[in-house]
């Protein structure tokens, strides 16, 4: 196996692209190193992204946030003006594994590993996040939901490596959440997630929502009838309850012994309630 660490987004997708067996992108290495460990894949090479400085950095821009595919979860939860912004993002990243898997792990190598269960993907998804994919015919950005084509599957082409997420500038009167549950407190995989972000108009009605389901079905789903239910009102009880039907009709869950389909379903309409109650408080919503 052959190990690569390129300074420039430029060659590492040269490296990707000319590989005649398997390659792959190392992150935090938090997914990939168990699968290699474990012998579940003998790569020809790998590219290491963590020393290209592109990839490094979070930034603040005119139109939101930029954040390299190489940063490590645990300094989004030390970055205040995108904590303030997209604290249901960053609450996600930030229940990833435990500090030393958070000090490595990035929310890229969490979409791009397609596991149906990753927590940072339903709060993506639910802010609008796109990702810059960059390839050896050049740059395109395509929104986070379709990255990922089924477990452990992407859309990305030979060669393609995504850059950077970017996130809106939220809109005024703004608020996301993400909620996970899990048998124990830390630690474990989503046996169910939500991810909502919701926008308010005049006198606390909600103008506009997206409302995402993680780990109940294939991959992440994004729920519009669940939006749909919300959208117009104020959250009141009724709203709530259409809200919680609508995710418990989209969901596709396993059974599992993590969880049963009925259990899952149950737990998907309870989360994402939950999740629309807090995005409101956040957007300013009494
Ligand atoms: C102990 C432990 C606990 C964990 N707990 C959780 C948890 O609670 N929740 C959760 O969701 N996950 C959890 N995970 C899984 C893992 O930590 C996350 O999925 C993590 O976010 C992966 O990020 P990474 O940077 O380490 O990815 P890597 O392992 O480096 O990469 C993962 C995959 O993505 C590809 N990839 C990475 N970056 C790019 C890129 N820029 N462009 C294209 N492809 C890329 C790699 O080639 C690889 O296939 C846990 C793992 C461990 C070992």
């Amino acid at each position: 196996m052959r190990y690569e660490a390129p300074r420039t987004i430029k060659e590492a997708t040269g490296l990707l692209a000319k590989a005649k067996g398997s390659a792959f992108v190392l992150a935090g290495g938090s997914d990939l190193l168990v699968r290699l460990k474990s012998g579940m894949i003998e790569p020809e090479l790998v590219v290491d992204i963590k020393r290209i400085p592109s990839m490094q950095t979070v930034t603040k821009t005119a139109s939101g946030f930029r954040i390299g595919g190489a940063v490590p979860c645990a300094a989004l939860g030390e970055n205040a003006a995108l904590k303030k912004a997209w604290p249901g993002v960053v609450e996600a990243a930030n229940v990833i594994g435990s500090d030393q898997i958070q000090g490595r792990c990035t929310i890229v190598g969490n979409l791009c590993n397609a596991s149906p269960a990753a927590d940072s993907v339903p709060a993506m998804v639910a802010a609008g996040a796109k990702a810059s994919v960059v390839g050896p015919k050049g740059k395109r950005t395509i929104a986070v939901e379709d990255v990922v084509t089924g477990p452990g599957k992407t859309s990305l082409k030979k060669g393609e490596v995504i850059e950077a997420i970017t996130l809106p500038k939220p809109a005024p009167k703004s608020g996301d959440a993400f909620l996970r549950f899990i048998p124990r407190t830390e630690m474990d995989i989503a046996v169910v997630s939500a991810g909502v972000c919701l926008t308010l108009g005049s006198k606390g009605v909600v103008k506009k929502a997206r409302v995402v389901l993680g780990a109940v079905g294939p991959t992440v789903l994004l729920v519009p009838a669940a939006a749909k239910a919300i959208i117009g009102t104020t959250l009141d009880d009724a709203a709530l309850a259409e809200l919680a039907a609508a995710c418990e009709a989209a969901c596709k869950p396993i059974d599992d012994k993590r969880g049963t389909i009925e259990f899952r379903t149950e737990v998907a309409g309870v989360l994402a309630r939950r999740a629309a109650v807090i995005a409101y408080q956040r957007a300013g919503g009494q």
